[in-house]
């Protein structure tokens, strides 16, 4: 393809797949559209089988000799990495807001995030447990990397949430497959292009490919984990292809978190921290929050706060310096929340800001709320992972935790109080895997992250998270011969 004159339009010799340290061409393109436009913006290759199997090869080549080494070695490795990532910080940043679309200073947060969470990780020690040494004997639990790798990705936070997977791979001796969603490859083969400068061959492949690719890794007999970001439905998916050959996986996958505002909580103070944790990417967050239970007796004000905040609120296309909120990532999902606003709608609930959709190429939704909203209704059961969100009122306190876990998912959820210890006796109550108080979607590298009931599998970050990607073995010690 032939470079065009607009602005920031990529070619196809921009972007490589990553195999045996080399960057290389797929056996067929990606489109990628800039959803701010709806336009093509770039192209890049995509693996078929025959790039898989060449890098499982080439990542299975590389393990022995990686996993042999220290773990400050990986560490440094990573670090270095990390620099390299920093140092491009600003190109990566437009690419990702271009095949993103969230705000030019969010995606700049979301590689800063991605290094510093990455080397917080490679401070944490792994060592082997002694549980008993007596005159009899000795036992004690050792750790040892799987072997191979595959990280699949979502499309809402590419760079972050490819960051944590890949450095607990790494660091803990594992060599990867790593593939992005097909909707936003392109900073995920810049990951690549960085990491060929720092790491082994073979130790790190990146692959872009539609879902075919992403199932066949779940498939194949030369990955021995599968490190999966994505929705409940995906994540079945894979653990049941992953059953065949017992592969290990952590599945971090959908959520839809309540936030309860209890009687003492003040509306004013609190609002643009829920909005943000709300809106946020435009509520494209695994962990936004996705109902709000607020008590009667604040229920009126917090609604006026809320939609105080989001008439404040710059929508537009992330490259604007202004904007605060982008667009929808792709137009199926711009179509699925769309849907879910027009079944609000003709439910008779009140939206109280927002609803009205600009005409336009781009996939923009204005920040919505909506009051007055039945419990069954789909923006209130389903994960929306867009900019509309309910808020529901509740008179005993028991009666919004019942109606808080009511649902089959558990990632995350918050409690808001002025008296933070009544708060957390309420937070300790919620099927999830975190529970905030006063605050909400908070994650960092010493803290383990991950989904309750059918929000995931396993745990991200911490100790805890970079277990996932080792195996215990026990040598017991008879010390009398
Ligand atoms: P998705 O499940 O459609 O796709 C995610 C990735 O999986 C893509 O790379 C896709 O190509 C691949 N894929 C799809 N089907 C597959 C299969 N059968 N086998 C293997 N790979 C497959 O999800 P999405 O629409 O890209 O992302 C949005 C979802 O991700 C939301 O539900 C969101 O809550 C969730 N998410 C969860 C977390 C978390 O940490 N818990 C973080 C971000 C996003």
């Amino acid at each position: 393809m032939a470079r065009q004159d607009t602005p920031g339009t990529e070619t196809d010799s921009d972007f490589g797949l990553l195999i045996d340290g080399q960057l290389v061409a797929g056996t067929d393109m990606l489109d990628v559209i800039n959803p701010a436009t709806g336009q093509v913006f770039a192209r890049c290759p995509a693996a078929g089988r025959d790039e898989l199997d060449r890098a499982v090869a080439a990542a299975r080549r590389a393990f022995p000799q990686w996993r042999s080494r220290r773990y400050a070695d990986r560490a440094d490795h990573i670090g270095r990495f990390c620099q390299a990532l920093r140092a491009k910080r600003e190109q990566l940043a437009s690419l990702l807001t271009m095949e993103q679309g969230k705000p030019l200073r969010q995606s700049e947060d979301e590689i800063t995030r991605a290094t510093t969470q990455s080397e917080g990780l490679t401070r944490i020690a792994i060592e082997p447990q002694l549980l008993e040494d007596s005159n009899e004997r000795r036992i004690e639990v050792q750790f040892f990397p799987l072997g191979v790798a595959g990280i699949i990705t979502p499309w809402n936070a590419p760079i972050n949430l490819a960051a944590g997977p890949l450095t607990s791979a790494l660091y803990t001796g594992n060599t990867v497959i790593l593939k992005p969603s097909p909707y936003t490859p392109l900073c995920t083969l810049k990951l690549g292009e960085i990491a060929r400068n720092v790491f082994p061959p073979g130790v790190i492949n990146v692959l872009a490919g539609g879902d075919d690719l992403g199932r066949q890794m779940t498939e194949h007999d030369g990955i021995d984990k599968i490190a999966f970001t994505g929705s409940v439905e995906s994540g079945k998916a894979v653990m049941a292809a992953a059953a065949r050959t017992l592969k290990r996986v952590t599945l971090e996958l959908g959520g839809n978190d309540a936030a309860i505002v209890l009687d003492d909580a003040d509306p004013k103070a609190i609002a643009p921290k829920l909005f943000f944790a709300s809106f946020v990417n435009s509520g494209q967050v695994c962990m936004a929050i996705k109902r709000i239970y607020a008590h009667e007796r604040v229920y009126a004000a917090l609604c006026d706060a809320l939609v105080e905040e989001a008439r404040k609120a710059r929508v537009g296309s992330g490259l604007e310096p202004d904007t605060q909120l982008g667009p929808i990532q792709n137009r199926e999902q711009y179509d699925r929340v769309l849907g879910i606003l027009d079944d609000t709608r003709r439910s008779g609930a009140r939206i109280l800001a927002g609803g009205v959709v600009p005409r336009g190429d781009g996939y923009f939704i204005p920040p919505t709320i909506v009051a007055d909203i039945d419990e069954d209704s789909r923006l209130v059961r389903e994960e929306q992972f867009g900019p509309i969100v309910p808020v529901l009122k509740f008179s005993d306190e028991q009666d919004a935790v019942r109606r808080a876990n009511d649902t089959r998912y558990g990632l995350s959820g918050s409690v808001w109080s002025a008296d933070p210890e009544r708060a957390a006796a309420v937070a300790s109550q919620l099927e999830v895997g975190t529970a905030w108080v006063n605050h909400h979607r908070a994650t960092s590298a010493t803290v383990p992250f991950g989904g309750a009931k059918e929000s995931g599998i396993g745990r991200v970050y911490s100790e805890t998270g970079l277990k996932e990607y080792l195996e215990a073995r026990v040598v017991s010690v008879l010390k009398s011969a």
